[in-house]
């Protein structure tokens, strides 16, 4: 059984085949180029940003494993074999890692991180205003599925006020839950840090820009770690320098890397860090894809799949 992997370039491929082999080593592991020149009995593509064209190619796949929790970089593929299931890369580790990051970012965001560290560059002694208490913010989370959910307990178990927005209504302890675009204005009315969890489809493109900071109180932050398509990144420039936001944390942009030209990489109040939310580690990310092979040769049904009907 042949698997192919589109997934840090050639130069992680050695890794992979390691840690594949340690799972089980009955599984021949590909690189992209090696399977697209020999595509006999690759029924599976590990991949995140798969070349156009290339897993149409692969006539014997039966499975796409995302390399990650999202799905937009397959999903950008006009060719991509339309009836095959996508599994979302949701390992054990994924919703601990995420929690954690944002956890993270709300506490840089609490104790004025980027200041403090503009302050240390400049070798000044700039003594802050007594910062707010955990149990005095209001968190709310955009998104409440597998990391949404996840992030929403870790911050309401620390001491934060948490709520969270979702389509359907959830049920989360000791979290406030708000559904559906009636809902919407309502969330954003009681949330000091803004968080965006939710997955990338036409329904959220932009979702973090001026109609929403607009509904925001005055002075709140954001942290984007959904995806760069939630945000408009001139609106929120213009929120910051407006005063109306006080900050903001983001992981995920349209571009990636973000090109050294972009404003936002010097802005005095946002913090960028390089699509670092939730990345599992290469041998966490192998142990579960050979997990979902081993369920999909037994037939049997694979956790976190694509639903194209919802478009997440
Ligand atoms: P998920 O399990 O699919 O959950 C998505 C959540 O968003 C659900 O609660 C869903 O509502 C809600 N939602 C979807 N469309 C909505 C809409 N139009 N209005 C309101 N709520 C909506 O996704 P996940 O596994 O938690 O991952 C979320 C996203 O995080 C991924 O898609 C990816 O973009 C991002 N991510 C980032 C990193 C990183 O390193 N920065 C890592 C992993 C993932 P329902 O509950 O009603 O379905």
């Amino acid at each position: 059984m042949r698997i192919t992997i589109a997934s840090g370039g050639p130069a992680a491929l050695p890794e992979w085949q390691r840690h594949f082999r340690e799972f089980d080593p009955a599984i021949e592991v590909l690189g992209w180029e090696a399977a697209q020149a020999d595509p006999a009995g690759v029924r599976y593509a590990l991949v995140w940003q798969p070349p156009a064209g290339g897993l149409a190619a692969l006539p014997e796949l039966r499975l796409i494993i995302s390399a990650g929790a999202g799905v937009d970089g397959i999903l950008a593929d006009p060719h991509r074999p339309a009836g095959l299931p996508i599994a979302r890369m949701i390992t054990e580790e994924t919703p601990e890692v995420m929690a954690e990051y944002v956890l993270t970012a709300a506490l840089m965001l609490l104790r004025e991180a980027r200041l403090m560290a503009l302050d240390q560059a400049a070798c000044r002694w700039n003594v802050l205003p007594a910062p707010r208490r955990m149990r005095e913010v209001r968190v709310g989370v955009m998104g409440l599925g597998q990391l949404g959910a996840a992030s929403a307990r870790l911050l309401a178990h620390t001491g934060f006020q948490v709520s969270g927005w979702s389509r359907s209504r959830a049920a989360i302890a000791g979290v406030q839950t708000y559904a559906g675009e009636e809902e919407f204005d309502a969330f954003l009315g009681g949330t000091d840090i803004l968080l965006c969890l939710l997955p990338a489809t036409p329904a959220t493109r932009g979702i973090l820009g001026a109609r929403t900071f607009a509904r925001l109180p005055q002075g709140a932050a954001v942290i984007n770690v959904g995806r760069g398509s939630h945000l408009n990144e001139a609106e929120l420039l213009d929120a910051l320098d407006g005063g109306r936001l006080a900050g903001a944390v983001l992981d995920v942009f349209d571009t990636e890397p973000l090109p050294a030209d972009s404003p936002l990489w010097s802005h005095p109040r946002i913090i960028v860090t390089p699509h670092y939310g939730a990345t599992p580690s290469r041998r966490d990310r192998a142990r579960h894809a050979v997990r979902l092979i081993h369920l999909h040769e037994r037939g049997a049904a694979l956790p976190h799949l694509y639903d194209a009907g919802r478009g997440y």
